[in-house]
């Protein structure tokens, strides 16, 4: 009789909480030796409830990890200009080291003029073009903080990217692609999958590594799962439900994260880390 053995979890939670204390031990250090605290400004365009409560959640993390923040609200009305502009001061004032722009902005503004207008050393989101060049040739700089996040907890398993076939369903530009490139750099062969892909279960059985980034709950299946292949599920979907089927998934990984408590906190984690890197940087410590 065959039995099969469940997949082990990735605890994106327990990593994640080890990296914000190291963070915030860094944070001190800093604070100590410059006499700054590290600072994280914070810029969000409009009311949305769910932005409102993100930039509050990214607030209160900063603070406990010794992390101040500086939070611009702007009106709903702000135009690409003006966001621009404020995007372009915050780069410029030695007394903020990160910027993160909440995003999206609404459909008015030109998101990718706002973001090139974050000086690059300052962009501890890592949504810039610049941050994306350095990130996929592996040269210093900052990375998208969720795909940063998910190489992370692959290193925390011990899981070597290198000569493996990794599949990323899904490309957006602040989670499938840069999630690709980091892969790529870490020698994997990387497949994108995407809403035109023609035959997504074909593509995800021959994946060592399965990255899931797209949106729709449980689209990928236990059936479509190679035995003992890697599952990273970066989906979030109401009901805390991810883009993977985790029941049956879990039953043909050797590794997969759960939702929640897999990816997802491995998010704040990366930008607070490299807030206080920034700030190190820029306080030449
Ligand atoms: P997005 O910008 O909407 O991109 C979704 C991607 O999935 C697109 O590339 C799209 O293809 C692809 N796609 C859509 N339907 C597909 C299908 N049926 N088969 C294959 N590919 C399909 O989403 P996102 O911002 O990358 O977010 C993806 C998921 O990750 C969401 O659940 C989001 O909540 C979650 N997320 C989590 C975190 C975190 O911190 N844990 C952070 C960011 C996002 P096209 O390019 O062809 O349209």
């Amino acid at each position: 009789m065959t039995q099969t053995q469940a997949a082990r979890l990735m605890d994106g939670t327990a990593l994640a909480r080890r990296i914000v204390e190291d963070t915030a031990r860094r944070a001190a250090e800093l604070t100590d030796r410059t006499g700054t605290a590290p600072c994280l400004a914070t810029v969000l365009v409009g009311e949305d409830p769910a932005s409102v409560t993100y930039v509050r959640m990214k607030q209160n993390r900063c603070r406990k990890a010794g992390i101040t923040s500086r939070h611009v609200a702007l009106a709903a009305t702000t135009t690409t200009d003006e966001l621009v502009r404020t995007l372009r001061e915050l780069s410029a004032d030695p007394g903020v080291h990160g910027i993160l722009l909440q995003h999206p902005v609404g459909d008015h503004i030109d998101e990718r003029a706002a973001f090139e207008a974050i000086a690059p050393e300052k962009d501890v989101d890592g949504v810039t073009f610049a941050s994306f060049a350095t990130m996929s040739f592996g040269l210093p700089g900052f990375v998208s903080c969720t795909p940063g996040g998910i190489v992370r907890l692959l290193d925390e398993y011990g899981v070597d990217p290198a000569g493996k076939r990794a599949v990323v369903v899904g490309r957006s530009a602040i989670l499938g692609k840069p999630v690709g490139m980091l892969l790529l750099a870490r020698d994997a062969t990387v497949t994108y999958c995407h809403s035109r892909t023609r035959d997504l279960s074909a593509a995800v059985r021959e994946a060592d590594i399965v990255v899931a980034a797209v949106g729709r709950p449980r689209l990928i299946r236990g059936q479509d799962i190679k035995p003992g292949a890697v599952v990273i599920d970066a989906g979030y979907n109401p009901g805390n439900v991810g883009d993977v089927d985790f029941d049956s998934a879990v039953e043909r990984a050797s590794l997969i994260t759960p939702v929640p408590g897999g990816v997802g906190p491995m998010t704040i984690a990366t930008l607070l880390e490299q807030t206080v890197t920034a700030a190190g940087r820029q306080l030449g410590v």
